[in-house]
């Protein structure tokens, strides 16, 4: 299978339905923060496709538990417990916001906002949904009623659950919004594909507060945000604990994986068979996920990620570039506003070898492994400077 980029591009696009904007480039190999292209171009990553390799590319540990699982048992449906799943969920929830004490397992991250979503209808036995303007869920339709961008909704209208969009951030609306129909209130602690805009921390704990006095529920996404804000949860910045919290992306460093963990309450309030998942919680997610996990605490990885983060932030702040409106982010989650459309940009970049990702129209957005050092976000930094320039 040795073809050229301009060969596997060209069948990408051919054999594909046209839903996503293509980056002209085929990814065959990745070592640590570096990634390769089919004609062997090296790239330095910052954006772990789309937040998911965590612990960068290959990891020796995550590949070792891999190859183990996979030559001992690779499938084990949820109606039979597994070693491994119990493993990992003891590791999952041992590092969890104290008061989620049960995981529901799935393999991505709109399937665990789908199944919180479903939980919050099952458990309140209301129906409406109260989400943020700017936020994104995924695009089923349990998880597309509560994302907020126009052009993935307006295809399926008539089709999607009740869903009120209040602007992320202002205390006023939420508490209006409100009401005894309200079943759950959704959030990112920080919105991350609409522009990397972080939630003021008194913002989630009136959120907090506003669902318990509705008998609402609190559904935090962080799939983008989690292990990612300098915290194994971004609501632990905030000092906030949801009713449900739904992770993904990174959490099997690159093996499909979805958790909704969940209060004691909720979870005796779900009927058996209410929902399920073939292949969530298979014992190959599982001992990556399990990897993963350990990988993060024995390497020190949560603190040296609010620590490098906050390095990155500092360092593009001080670019202070004409073409910069604001820098914005937590961690290894950045946003770089610009005054234009964030495509150019990030073709410069490409060009130079960094790899980024947009967000909404005009960010750039970094979401790099949290193995990247000082010295290759100050790297980084230079080439987004002249990729800045060349744009
Ligand atoms: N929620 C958030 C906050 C996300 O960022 C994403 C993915 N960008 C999703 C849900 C959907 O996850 P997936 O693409 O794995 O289904």
């Amino acid at each position: 299978i040795a073809r050229s980029t301009e060969v596997i591009v060209a069948l990408d696009r051919e054999l594909q339905p046209p839903l996503y904007a293509k980056r002209g480039l085929a990814l065959v190999r990745g070592e640590g923060i570096w990634l390769w292209d089919a004609d062997g171009r090296r790239y330095l990553d910052l954006m772990s496709n789309y937040g998911v390799n965590i612990l960068g590319h290959a990891h020796p540990r995550v590949t070792a538990a891999i190859i183990e699982q996979a030559s001992r048992l690779l499938s084990c449906h949820q109606s039979f417990a597994s070693d491994v799943r119990a493993a990992f969920l003891e590791r999952l929830l041992a590092v969890a916001p104290a008061g989620l004490t049960r995981a529901f397992l799935s393999n991505s991250g709109t399937e665990a906002v789908e199944a919180a979503l479903k939980f919050a209808w099952a458990a309140t036995g209301r129906r409406r949904i109260v989400a943020a303007r700017r936020g994104y869920h995924g695009r089923t339709l349990g998880a597309l009623a509560a994302t907020a961008e126009k052009k993935y909704r307006e295809p399926f209208a008539g089709l999607l659950a009740e869903a009120e969009h209040v602007p992320y951030g202002d205390i006023g609306t939420l508490t209006a919004a409100l009401d005894e129909h309200t079943a759950a209130v959704i959030l990112e602690p920080v919105q991350g594909e609409s522009g990397i805009y972080p939630a003021p921390d008194e913002y989630l704990r009136a959120a907090r507060e506003l669902t318990r006095q509705a008998g609402a529920l609190l559904i935090f996404d962080e799939v983008q945000t989690a292990f990612r804000t300098g915290a194994w949860f971004a609501c632990q910045h905030a000092g906030v604990t949801p009713d449900l919290l739904c992770v993904a992306k990174g959490l099997a460093n690159g093996v499909p994986i979805g958790a909704t963990l969940m209060t004691e309450e909720i979870a005796a309030a779900l009927p058996a068979g209410v929902h399920g998942s073939t292949f969530g919680g298979n014992p190959l997610a599982c001992a990556a996920g399990l990897a993963t996990l350990e990988t993060l605490a024995v390497d020190s990885l949560i603190p040296h990620s609010a620590d490098v983060g906050a390095h990155f932030l500092r360092r593009l702040r001080e670019l202070e570039h004409p073409a910069v409106r604001e820098v914005r982010g937590r961690g290894l989650m950045l946003g770089i506003e610009l005054k234009s459309r964030s495509t150019p940009v990030l073709k410069a970049m490409q060009e130079r070898g960094l790899l980024a990702l947009p967000a909404g129209t005009v960010v750039v957005r970094l979401l790099p492994p949290l193995i990247i050092t000082r010295e290759q976000v100050d790297e980084a930094v230079a080439g987004i400077a002249a990729a800045l320039d060349a744009a």
